[in-house]
């Protein structure tokens, strides 16, 4: 008998403050090294760890620019929505119920990998997802946080070979700044969107230092 597989749907979280091509990139090879059906981008509402980001509807029109040409890639506002900070843990729940019998894999950095244990609740992240985790040049402590993370809960992490970019949203708002090319590190509208808004250009109450 055949086989059925469950859908598979990767799940990019992100503050995209702004969104980038490393962000980009790495959900383009989540989706080809795992089959992914669809890969949800998911700005987050307000991130625990940051305090001054751009507003909301501003992050996700940029992530509507920077995905509209790939059809596998969708928004999803359900962080953006919802009332308060936004906890991955109840995120996922709520796409497992939105989606049903799916399989989730929630997508991330080898930086945010090394973080994974101080997020709220990590049980009940990985009671609904699997985590992709990309990897770059610092291969050797990755594989040893991996193999960590691989033996307290088993068969749920999986390493995410990407190219590397060396690009952060907090590089593009410094450029931005200090008037400084950001041309090849966001896609053209994102950038026409930056220098429209005016965004990033002067941050005086920013409190993560840029
Ligand atoms: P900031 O510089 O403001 O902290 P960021 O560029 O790290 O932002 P986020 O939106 O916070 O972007 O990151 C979302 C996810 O993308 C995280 O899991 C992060 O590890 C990953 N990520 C960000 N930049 C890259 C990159 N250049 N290559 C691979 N992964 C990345």
């Amino acid at each position: 008998m055949e086989k059925t597989y469950k859908t598979r749907i990767g799940v990019m979280g992100g503050t995209f403050d702004p969104i980038h091509y490393g962000h980009l990139m790495i959900a383009e090879n989540a989706r080809e090294q795992f089959q992914l059906q669809k890969i949800l981008f998911l700005p987050a509402g307000r991130p625990p760890h940051k305090q001054h980001i751009t507003e909301a509807v501003h992050r996700c029109r940029m992530v509507s620019l920077a995905i509209s040409g790939n059809p596998w890639f969708a928004l999803d506002q359900t962080e953006v929505e919802s009332d308060g900070v936004s906890y991955t843990y109840l995120t996922m729940q709520k796409l497992k119920q939105r989606y049903g019998d799916v399989e989730l894999f929630f997508i991330l950095g080898a930086d945010s990998l090394f973080d994974f244990e101080s997020w709220m609740k990590p049980e009940a992240i990985l009671q609904n997802c699997n985590i992709l985790a990309a990897y770059r040049d610092n291969t050797g402590s990755f594989f040893g946080q991996l193999e960590y993370l691989d033996q307290k809960y088993p068969g749920k992490f999986f390493p995410l070979d990407t190219p590397s970019l060396a690009v952060s949203s907090q590089d593009i708002r410094m450029r931005v700044q200090y008037g400084r090319t950001i041309r090849y590190l966001v896609p053209e509208e994102v950038e026409a969107y930056i220098r429209n808004h005016k965004f990033y250009q002067k941050t005086p109450e920013r409190k993560d230092g840029t």
